[in-house]
């Protein structure tokens, strides 16, 4: 029987956590947690992501102080806005949506974050201590996939791994923590030749490309476990639109051991995630 990782219900179970968590604190006479969420210009999908983490937010107790720029809006007045939040002692996380206009630096506005209050984990110096297997705020998404894992008992210690994409979003990360879990790691891209014979040999096979369907049977051992980061807007005949993974599920479920849906699989653990480490840095400043 494949076993199948429900990322919706154990991100719904860590939020139910964290918002006992909170509500402890609170009960204190504690302030609430805040995540500051910055967001410029009008992109639907980014507006779609806010409101979600809005809403998540106030599921467990957190204050979300919502900022929503004009297109027109300037790096350095930006850079402002994120030195504010900075000082700001309510606020203990901070993320800048992307995409971000072109006229703007997202990696320059990432660096003025304060590593500590980097709510995304994608600041170098937690990039840093990820690498150095030091304490640190980590990327949600591939933190999302560790306790994904963990939850359900498969310890990558040991196991072959195979990342396929290595964006500093996902997938250089995502290796980063395999191998402190003491796998043994492969990073895969578009420049690896023999692709599916290197997939294969993954024991555990991360997906994090974004080319809907990619991996299919043939590209999976038998008895591997596969999770699908990928989120593809895929538009259907009827005119609508369907979200799928990189991996074809319905060919890769009977030949993998456990494997992630799309979607509730990975997308609702990354958000999960970001509110972990906002409580996580509300409790380092408390
Ligand atoms: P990027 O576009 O930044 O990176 C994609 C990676 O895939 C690159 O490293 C690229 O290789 C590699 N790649 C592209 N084509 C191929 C190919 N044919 N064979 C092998 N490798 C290939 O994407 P992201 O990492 O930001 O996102 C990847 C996917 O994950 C997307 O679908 C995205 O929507 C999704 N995502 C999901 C999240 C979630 O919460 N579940 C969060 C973030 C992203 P190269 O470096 O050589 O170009």
């Amino acid at each position: 029987m494949t076993q199948l990782l429900d990322g919706k219900a154990l991100a719904a179970q860590i939020q139910t956590d964290l918002a006992a968590d909170v509500q402890a604190f609170i009960a204190q006479g504690h302030r609430p947690p805040g995540l500051a969420v910055i967001m410029v210009g009008d992109n639907p999908a980014s507006a779609a992501y806010v409101r979600n983490k809005e809403r998540a937010c106030s599921r467990v107790g957190i204050a979300s102080y919502g900022k929503h720029l004009p297109t027109t809006v300037s790096q350095q007045e930006v850079a402002d806005l994120i030195q504010q939040l900075n000082a700001d002692p309510n606020v203990d996380g901070i993320l800048v949506q992307l995409p971000l206009p072109d006229h703007l630096d997202a990696v320059a506005l990432l660096h003025t974050i304060d590593p500590d209050k980097d709510a995304d984990g994608l600041h170098p110096i937690n990039l840093g201590r990820l690498v150095r297997g030091e304490p640190g705020l980590r990327s949600c998404t591939p933190y999302g996939v560790m306790r994904l894992l963990e939850a359900a008992k498969i310890d990558p210690a040991g196991a072959t791994a195979v990342v396929v994409g290595r964006s500093i979003l996902v997938g250089k990360p995502m290796a980063l923590m395999l191998l402190e879990a003491n796998a043994t790691v492969t990073m895969a891209h578009s420049r690896t030749p023999d692709l599916a014979a290197v997939m294969r040999q993954a024991d555990i096979l991360v997906a994090a490309v974004g080319r809907p369907g990619m991996i299919t049977a043939a590209d999976v051992k038998p008895g591997a476990v596969v999770i699908d980061v990928g989120i593809n807007r895929v538009e259907q005949p009827d005119g609508s639109a369907r979200l799928v993974g990189d991996v074809d599920f319905a060919s890769v479920e009977p030949v993998a051991s456990a494997i992630t849906p799309v979607p509730g699989g990975i997308g609702p653990m990354t958000v999960a995630m970001l509110l972990e480490n906002t409580v996580t840095s509300y409790r380092n400043r408390l």
